[in-house]
């Protein structure tokens, strides 16, 4: 007798969605980076008891236009991206339409949406477990979206509960990954705060709609912070000789006729080599590319390592966003899309490690930099 046989679809979606949507960090990077595709120029999250009873993101963007209220939820279903070629110039953080259909499968979830042409009125938009439209209500709503997740894995018990065991570390997690999200987007205000249950709002951090990376900086650091920092400005060119065998996953890109640009970027800020001017712990380093922050855990190193020849006894606050061509990279590695693989990530590390030291080097340590 035949023992394989098809999962029944409830649990594929189940078992998919666990994938997209591991953890607090992960809803609440989801819904951010929708609010920031959408066009908001506000973004407000609001944490229940950590996240633990609700994770809800306001923002004043776009909108949802009635003709897509029943397809968002859905599976796969994107406004960002229709083919696997588009995916080399991808500019917007989505583009699997993944998110909101696994928000349903996992916790209880709503969303409130307005356009600018519906006057003070929006609609709150119900669905069911697979992503389904469920059902619509007028409601009172200014311009743009709110996204409701409460009680996140409420129907898996397991992880519920680890939920609820490493909820203090998960908050602490969560704020250092929208700490990224806040420096980086310039012209958007973001404000983050938490409930709890009987307790009072508190804050968490916020910033003003400034215009540039270090005025978000000085909200979320303080200024003092701001004034330990170098501007971080490194270019430099690829090898052409130095191209990578292409990888599996990389070669749909390696493999174009058209290569793209060869020029790196890396710009942000960066502590003074100097000692006392570093951090006791590296806790505070945060890296992009062309803005997107992800993980890069050899760049980080190699920063450090450079770092540490300067200042043996710190770590530095880093905040370094790698510019380089789309066709150098690709996002589509992990569901979390926090993993970015960089197709000639040992050249890029020699020439940063070079380019870094260079910029040491020169740099007077005596001279106080980075006033606002
Ligand atoms: P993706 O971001 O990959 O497209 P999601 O599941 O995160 O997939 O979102 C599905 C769709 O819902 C988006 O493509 C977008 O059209 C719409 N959407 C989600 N959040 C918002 C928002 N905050 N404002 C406007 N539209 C949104
Ligand atoms: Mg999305």
């Amino acid at each position: 007798m035949a023992t394989i046989k098809p999962i029944e679809g409830r649990s594929v979606h189940q078992i998919q969605s666990g994938q997209v949507i591991v953890d607090i960090c992960s809803v609440a990077k989801e819904l951010v980076e929708n609010s920031i595709d959408a066009g908001a120029t506000s973004i407000e999250v609001r944490f229940k008891n950590h996240g633990l009873d609700a994770v809800e993101v306001q923002d004043n963007g776009a909108g949802i236009a009635p003709e897509d209220f029943e397809t968002i939820a859905l599976k796969h279903h994107t406004s960002k991206l229709s083919t696997y070629d588009d995916l080399s110039a991808l500019r917007t953080f989505g583009f699997r339409g993944e998110a909101l259909s696994s928000l349903c499968a996992l916790s209880k979830f709503h969303v409130i949406t307005a356009r600018a042409s519906d006057g003070p009125k929006g609609t709150r938009l119900d669905f069911d477990m697979s992503g389904k439209l469920k059902g619509t209500s007028v409601i009172a709503a200014k311009q743009g979206t709110t996204v409701v997740v409460e009680s996140l894995f409420y129907n898996l018990p397991v992880r519920r509960k680890e939920l609820e065991k490493t909820i203090k570390r998960e908050y602490n997690k969560v704020l250092a990954l929208l700490n990224a999200y806040a420096c980086i987007s310039a012209g958007v205000r973001f404000s983050v705060s938490n409930q709890m249950p009987k307790g009072k709002k508190s804050i968490a951090f916020s910033t003003n709609s400034n215009p540039n990376t270090k005025e978000n900086i000085a909200n979320v650091y303080g200024t003092k912070t701001l004034l330990a920092l170098i501007p971080l400005d490194l270019k430099f060119e690829m090898d052409p000789s130095n191209r990578p065998r292409p990888t599996q996953s990389a070669r749909n890109w390696s493999t174009r006729e058209d290569p793209g640009s060869r020029e790196v970027s890396i710009v942000g800020h960066i502590s003074r080599p100097v000692v006392g001017e570093g951090r006791q712990t590296p806790d505070r380093q945060m890296f992009f590319v062309n803005s997107r922050p992800c993980a890069l855990p050899q760049v980080a190193k190699a920063f450090n390592e450079v770092y540490k020849s300067y200042n043996i006894t710190q770590s530095p606050f880093i905040f370094a966003d790698i510019k380089l061509d789309t066709n150098a990279y690709d996002v589509n590695v992990s569901p979390d899309k926090r993993t970015i693989l960089l197709h000639d990530q040992t050249t890029l590390l020699e020439n940063l490690k070079e380019a870094l030291a260079e910029l040491f080097g020169s740099h007077d340590q005596s001279v106080p930099q980075a006033q606002l």
